[in-house]
C-alpha cells in the first residue's frame, strides 16, 4: 500500500461521516468496463457505480458532451430555459409515451416528487384519498417520505414519526393488493423489477393486474425504474416488457451516465395537478446534467444497443444457471431480466455473500451482494460475452474454494 492510499483512508476515517461500509480501495479512474485503483490494480466492474455507469467509464461522447457544456454554461437555475433541458424532456416524453417530464438530482427526489404530485392529484378528487401502497422488500430512497415508502423496516427505525398514509403489500401478491385498496387509495408505487431487495421481477401478468386495480379504484400507478429503467431490462422502460403504462415513472441512476440527475415523467392529466410554485428545485435538470442525459438518451434506446443488453443478458443468465448446476449447494436461485440479474445463495454457505464479494475483488472483479444473500449483477450496459466469461471464471474460482 503506498503512502497516499493510507493517508486517504486516515483522512476519511477522521473526517467523513461513516454511513457506508467501504471496500479498502481508492478508485483512481475507469476505462470502459474496468475500474482502476490508485495502486494500478484493475477490476472488471459489474456494479457500475450501482447501476449508474450504463455507458461504462470514460465513454468519449459523454465526456465530450460534458466538457463542451461545462465550457458554455454549467448551471443557470430553472428560472430560465436551456436547450439541453428542453431536449432531454422531449426525449423522455417521446420514449415513455407519457406527457411531461420533471428533473431533479437523485432517485429519492424523483420518488419524492412522484409522491407529492400523486397526493396533489388525488386531493383534488377527495382530500381523504391519500393512501399510498408500496411493496415489502422495496427500495425507494432515503428521504423521510421515500424511506417510509421503502418496505424494509430497518431503514425506518429511529426516524419516527414517519409521514402517514403508507401501507405495504407483498410484491407479486395481487389478492393482498386488492384487499388493501379502496377508493381512498391515492397511488400504488412499485419497482417494475425489485432491485435492492434482492432482484425480484414481476411474475406472470402481475403488473397488468395491478394496472387494472389502479384503474378500478382511480388510483395512480407509480413505477420506480430508477434501477431497472434506462435499458437495463432490455427495453428502455422496463414496463414496456410487461405491456403496461404507469401514470408516473421515476428515473435516476443511469439517466446521465454518472452525472447526478433524477426525473419523473407523468401524464398531461396528472401533471396538471402541479401549478407554478407547487414544486421546485435549484439544481434539478441543469444544463450540465441534461447534456449528459442527452447522450444517454441518444444512445441507450437504439435497437442495436438494447439488443446487446438482451443478448448478453441472456448469455449471462445461462452462465449463472450453469454455475448453479455446478454448485447446487451454494446457489439456490437465479433471477432477473436483461442486465439486472441476481444469484441467491444458500444459507448454509461456507462463505457469506459479503465474503464472496470480497474474494472476487481480490481476484479483480467488482460485484455486489444485496440483502446479505443475493449476488447482484448490474454492470454497464456495454459489456460483451467475454466480460461475462471473465467475471464468471472469477466467481467460479471463488465458489470452488467455498465447497
Ligand atoms: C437507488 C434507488 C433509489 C434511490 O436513488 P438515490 O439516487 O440513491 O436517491 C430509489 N429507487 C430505486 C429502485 C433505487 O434503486
Amino acid at each position: 500500500m503506498n503512502e497516499s492510499t493510507q493517508q486517504i483512508f486516515d483522512k476519511d476515517a477522521r473526517d467523513y461521516l461513516p454511513v457506508f461500509n467501504r471496500y479498502k480501495i481508492v478508485v483512481d479512474h475507469g476505462e470502459g468496463v474496468y475500474t482502476y485503483d490508485n495502486e494500478g490494480n484493475r477490476y472488471i466492474d459489474f456494479l457500475a457505480g450501482i447501476a449508474v455507469n450504463v455507458l461504462g467509464h470514460n465513454y468519449r461522447p459523454l465526456v465530450t458532451a460534458i466538457a463542451e457544456q461545462a465550457a458554455k454554461v454549467i448551471h443557470i437555475s430553472n428560472l430560465y430555459y436551456t436547450k439541453p433541458q428542453a431536449d432531454a424532456a422531449s426525449k423522455l416524453v417521446k420514449l415513455s409515451g407519457l406527457g411531461r417530464a420533471f428533473f431533479c438530482n437523485s432517485g429519492a427526489e424523483a420518488n419524492e416528487g412522484a409522491i407529492k404530485i400523486a397526493r396533489k392529484f388525488a386531493h383534488n378528487i377527495d382530500k381523504d384519498k391519500s393512501q399510498i401502497i408500496t411493496a415489502w422488500n422495496s427500495f425507494h430512497g432515503r428521504t423521510l417520505a421515500t424511506l417510509t415508502a421503502t418496505g424494509q423496516p430497518h431503514y425506518q427505525h429511529g426516524y419516527e414519526p414517519l409521514p402517514g398514509g403508507f401501507d405495504y403489500v407483498h410484491y407479486n401478491d395481487i389478492d393482498e393488493l386488492e384487499k388493501t385498496m379502496s377508493d381512498k387509495t391515492c397511488a400504488v408505487m412499485l419497482e417494475t423489477i425489485q432491485g435492492e431487495g434482492g432482484v425480484y421481477p414481476p411474475k406472470g401478468d402481475y403488473l397488468k393486474q395491478v394496472r387494472e386495480l389502479c384503474n378500478k379504484y382511480n388510483a395512480l400507478l407509480i413505477l420506480d425504474e430508477i434501477q431497472a429503467g434506462i435499458g437495463r431490462s432490455g427495453k428502455f422502460f422496463a414496463y414496456d416488457k410487461y405491456n403496461i403504462k404507469p401514470d408516473i415513472v421515476t428515473l435516476a441512476k443511469g439517466l446521465a451516465g454518472g452525472v447526478p440527475i433524477g426525473a419523473f415523467i407523468t401524464t398531461e392529466e396528472v401533471a396538471a395537478a402541479f401549478k407554478p410554485g407547487d414544486h421546485g428545485t435549484t439544481f434539478g435538470g441543469n444544463p450540465l446534467a441534461c447534456a449528459a442525459a442527452n447522450v444517454v438518451l441518444d444512445t441507450v434506446p437504439d435497437e442495436k444497443f438494447l439488443n446487446n443488453v438482451i443478448e448478453v443478458g441472456k448469455y449471462f443468465k445461462e452462465t449463472l444457471y450453469n454455475l448453479k448446476s455446478k454448485y447446487p449447494e451454494l446457489i439456490v436461485d437465479v433471477r432477473g431480466e436483461g442486465l439486472i440479474l441476481g444469484a441467491e445463495l444458500s444459507d448454509q454457505n461456507k462463505l457469506t455473500g459479503v465474503e464472496i464479494v470480497n474474494e472476487c475483488m481480490k481476484r479483480g472483479a467488482i460485484i455486489n451482494c444485496t440483502v446479505g444473500k443475493v449476488l447482484r449483477f448490474i454492470p454497464p450496459l456495454i459489456i460483451t460475452k467475454d466480460h461475462v466469461d471473465e467475471v464468471i471464471s472469477i466467481l467460479d474460482a471463488v465458489m470452488n474454494t467455498s465447497k
